[in-house]
């Protein structure tokens, strides 16, 4: 953080503007018009002859929305709704740009735009607290804010191909197509690019072309547009109510208001799931593919599925079958790069006149004076395309020389990828604020909702400054840094890393690959930007007229699925377990458990019964697919020592014995309160004894054991290698315990901070040791592992923990208490987990991290016993 200096003793002289905005597109227009009606003196400077951005510069025949028109448009203007009819369901450019043409004039908004000027550096002054603009014309201006409402999209990329300037023929951009049109008719025209731009315009060019030659180097998934006239469905819905229409769209995932699925594609039968993505292709819309499952983005399997229906799609529609195949796609998931919606694109290449060439079987070496080479062919052209994309998001943004505090500039703070806060502001860069910014949600959502959005809070913002008798606002870096790994950890549970899309910053050579947009929802977001607000803009330091607000914090600290796991239970208002009855609550559980994925397949399951300290006990044995025999592991499941069963953590095990290669057997043991302390311990060390004399019986490696459990079990495996090692046997060669039960006591500040809110709560614990343990018994080992004197000589052991999780503390205090007495030790600290989400298997994919660590220690403890074996041969 700054200095506390900086911000005290600045002087606060008079700039020109209250805000200087750059750009006059969709976010440039509503932003002056919004900060004039709060009363702020604001200039917007745009490089283009007139308003529109994207819709000003993106010319080229074919371009149009892929947001239906209704919802691809203004809220903020009721009248607009009924003074402006959309002709089509994806309006064209010039459709389009008339309509943004006309909220300029209808706002009177020209006025205090100065066009054909690009802004090229802008520096803040600290003593003045003003930032100093500089553009292409030489002007200097003054402002206390400044705004880039520059766009995602606005820089087009070098297409990066040796040659380029040397073709004499006509060369166009379709990110700056020429005013006047152009005219392909009689000509021999190349497109390079078949992203969205090269998908929309090249059914048209090869309309007019005598020839047309595509050169592709990815090919991308498009389903077709049917456009047409608007659905009557959504028109009725959206003529219905259209106050409440907008409202929905607000607080939608995507900033369309439509009914998401709530099923997975691997949920339904083959033939339900191509009826459904029969209905997306119908429907022709990009948010069909959200309304068909709710796991498309998130499982590679059920995501492939819908990547073999638009393969076969493809394969219908084009006749030659070497072309058909060269345009589907296979290096990467669908709608991990921009899906595409298409008039006539696959149907074009049935012409004889149009021909693909694929540039990953021919590469491309250079653009020629006539032409193209690539490495087996030489092509003449009178005219080339380039659809070949921008450099986006933090593109336009470091392309002006932007200066912050202590004279750093924002492109080498940004040089390892964009780090922001809400992807609204940076560290460092006061009163700097970036539109649709790096870090939210934009361009994957209908991007005018999200520019509502960031205006309606950068202005709410500046009034909350002017009215607080404020004049500085900055994020700290705490704040900062938690958003950039929220914004990383929603990212990771999908599949788009995956992909080299420009949303990775893939398409621009030596960008950072980072994941630049915020997939957690434009409604999770909008709550998270609220919230900010609410708990008095927590993450910012806010200064001026002497006054000095630090709210440091981090806004979202749970995992995203995590989060969205409590406010669905929340939504449901689940009666606490603690009110229940023990036979209500194992009722209760096991209805919960009946509703769950299963976790994955594995070779074989068997059910068996063990002898137990007190009688029977029933196991369940999973085995792997692959060629035994296995080393084992001995599982007991969670539940407070009073509810669970080797059912209720089936798909945990199922994932670990998967991931570990490892026989699993989940053992039951008796529950409280029919059997208290200390029989659930002694039926878990019962059954190790009775598993480690019977493993060649059980299809398993003779030789050591591991033990693991989780929450109650995670307690009774640190139990049981205690018992062993006071009895001498069994030889158990690790231990993992999973968010463990280790002590009694709930003085431990995890109880405190965590002890409500994270489904197992203080109450719950309670309830749980007043069914087991008398208070007398609970300070005996056998129930606190944790108050042994003496951890020495215990096996191997890997503790996980989950950050927002009661028993947080006192499971990281048993390892550090193991490795202080010398036992190998590792601890798993799992951040932004609940003590429930770990084993939540296909429920909390965020978890899969830790379930593979922990798989990877069982098979390195196994692995530690095999290399000793063969040193001692
Ligand atoms: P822009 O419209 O990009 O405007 C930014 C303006 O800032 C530009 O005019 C630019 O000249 C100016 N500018 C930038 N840097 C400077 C500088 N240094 N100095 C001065 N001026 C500068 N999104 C959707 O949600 N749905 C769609 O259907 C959709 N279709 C699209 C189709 C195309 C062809 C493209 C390229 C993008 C599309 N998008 C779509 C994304 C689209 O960019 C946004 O929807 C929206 O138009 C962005 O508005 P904006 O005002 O934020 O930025
Ligand atoms: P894009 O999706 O990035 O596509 C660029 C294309 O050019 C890709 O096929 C790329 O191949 C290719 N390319 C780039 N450099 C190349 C090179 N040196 N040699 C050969 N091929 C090269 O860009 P875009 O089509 O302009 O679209 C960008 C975004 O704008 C879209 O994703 C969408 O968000 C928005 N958009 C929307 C619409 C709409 O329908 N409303 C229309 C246009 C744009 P690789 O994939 O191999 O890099």
């Amino acid at each position: 953080m700054a200095p506390d200096s900086e911000f005290a003793n600045a002087s606060f002289g008079k700039p020109d503007f209250d805000v200087v905005v750059v750009g006059s597109g969709f976010a440039g227009l509503y932003l002056l018009h919004k900060l004039r009606e709060l009363g702020f003196s604001a200039k917007a400077l745009e490089a283009a002859g007139d308003v529109g951005g994207t819709w000003y510069w993106n010319r080229y025949p074919g371009a149009r929305c892929d947001i239906m028109s209704i919802d691809y448009s203004y809220s903020f203007d009721p009248d607009l709704e009924t003074e402006w009819q959309w002709s089509e369901k994806y309006a064209t450019q010039p459709e389009i740009l008339r309509y943004l043409q006309h909220v300029a004039a209808k706002h009177d908004l020209r006025r205090d735009i100065a066009f054909e000027t690009r802004v090229e550096s802008a520096t803040w002054d600290k003593d003045s607290s003003r930032w100093l603009i500089r553009t292409n014309r030489g002007a200097e201006i003054t402002c206390r804010y400044y705004v880039m409402a520059a766009g995602c999209l606005s820089k087009p990329k070098e297409p990066e191909i040796e040659g380029c300037d040397c073709f004499r023929g006509e060369v166009y951009y379709t990110s700056r197509w020429p005013h006047r049109g152009v005219d392909f008719t009689a000509k021999r025209v190349a497109v390079i690019g078949t992203g969205s731009s090269g998908i929309q315009s090249i059914p048209l060019i090869a309309a007019q072309a005598k020839q047309l030659t595509v050169f592709q180097r990815t090919p991308n998934f498009s389903i077709p547009a049917h456009n047409g006239p608007i659905p009557t469905h959504r028109l009725a819905d959206y003529e219905r109510d259209r106050a409440s229409y907008r409202e929905r769209g607000r607080w939608s995932r995507f900033g369309v208001p439509v009914e998401l699925s709530q099923i997975g594609a691997m949920q339904v039968s083959e033939d339900e799931r191509r009826a459904r993505y029969e209905a997306v292709w119908e429907a022709g819309e990009l948010v069909g593919i959200g309304l068909a499952f709710n796991d498309i983005i998130l499982n590679p399997k059920s995501n492939e599925t819908l990547c073999e229906f638009i393969r076969g799609k493809i394969r219908t529609i084009v006749t030659n079958p070497e072309t058909a195949e060269a345009l589907c796609p296979t290096d990467h998931y669908v709608a991990t790069k921009r899906a595409c919606l298409d008039t006539n694109y696959y149907e074009t290449y049935n012409l004889g006149h149009v021909r693909l060439v694929d540039l990953r079987k021919t590469p491309l070496a250079r653009i020629t004076e006539t032409g193209i080479d690539t490495t087996i062919e030489t092509f003449e052209f009178d005219a080339i395309v380039y659809a070949t994309g921008f450099d986006a998001m933090t593109g336009p943004i470091v392309a002006v020389n932007i200066t912050g505090r202590n004279g750093v500039t924002l492109r080498d703070r940004w040089a390892a990828g964009p780090l922001t806060y809400l992807g609204l502001m940076t560290t460092g860069f006061p009163n700097f604020f970036a539109v649709t910014g790096p870090g939210s949600p934009s361009v994957l959502s209908n991007m005018t909702v999200s520019i509502e959005q960031h205006v309606d809070w950068i202005c709410n913002c500046l009034k909350d400054l002017r009215d607080e008798n404020l004049e500085v606002i900055e994020p700290t870096a705490t704040a900062e840094a938690g958003w950039v790994q929220h914004v990383n950890d929603c990212a990771n549970i999908t599949l788009f890393p995956t992909a080299n899309s420009w949303y990775m910053g893939a398409n621009v050579p030596g960008k950072p690959r980072v994941f630049l947009p915020y997939i957690g929802g434009t409604d999770a977001y909008r709550t998270a930007c609220n919230e900010v607000v609410a708990r008095g803009y927590l993450g910012f330091v806010r200064s001026g007229s002497g006054q000095r607000r630090v709210n440091d914090g981090v806004i979202r600290r749970l995992q995203p699925d995590v989060q969205m796991l409590l406010e669905a239970m929340s939504a449901l208002n689940l009666p606490p377990l603690e009110e229940m009855s023990p036979e209500a609550a194992r009722a209760f559980s096991s209805e919960l458990s009946a509703v769950r994925p299963p976790g994955p397949e594995v070779g074989e399951i068997v059910d068996g019964v063990l002898p137990g300290a007190g009688g029977d006990l029933d196991y369940r044995l999973y085995r792997p697919a692959t060629a035994g025999p296995h080393r084992v592991v001995v599982y007991f499941h969670g539940g407070g020592w009073v509810l669970g069963s080797h059912d209720s953590d089936d798909p945990f095990c199922r994932d670990l014995c998967v991931r570990s290669n490892a026989v699993f057997v989940s053992v039951n043991y008796r529950h409280a309160p029919e059997h208290c302390f200390p029989a659930a311990a002694d039926d878990a060390f019962a059954a190790v004894r009775w598993i480690g004399d019977h493993l060649e019986t059980l299809g398993g490696v003779p030789g050591p054991l591991v033990v693991c459990g989780w929450s109650a079990g995670g307690n009774l495996a640190a139990v049981v290698c205690q018992m062993a090692r006071a009895a001498g046997g069994p030889n158990i060669c690790g231990q993992v315990l999973v968010a463990p039960v280790t002590d009694c006591d709930f003085s431990r500040p995890s109880y405190t901070e965590n002890g409500v809110d994270y489904v197992l709560t203080k109450p719950l614990m309670n309830w749980f040791w007043d069914h087991y343990a008398d208070p007398a018994n609970r300070t005996d080992p056998k129930a606190s592992p944790l108050r042994a004197n003496d951890l020495s000589g215990l096996p191997r052991a890997l503790v996980v923990t989950a950050e927002f999780d009661p028993l947080r503390d006192e499971g990281a205090a048993y390892a550090e208490a193991m490795a202080s007495a010398g036992v190998e030790v590792k601890h798993l600290p799992c951040r932004g987990q609940i003590h429930t989400s770990l084993t939540a298997v296909d429920m909390i994919l965020s978890g899969a991290g830790a379930r593979a660590e922990i798989s990877a220690a069982i098979r390195q403890f196994f692995h530690q016993v095999e290399d000793l074996v063969m040193r001692d041969n």
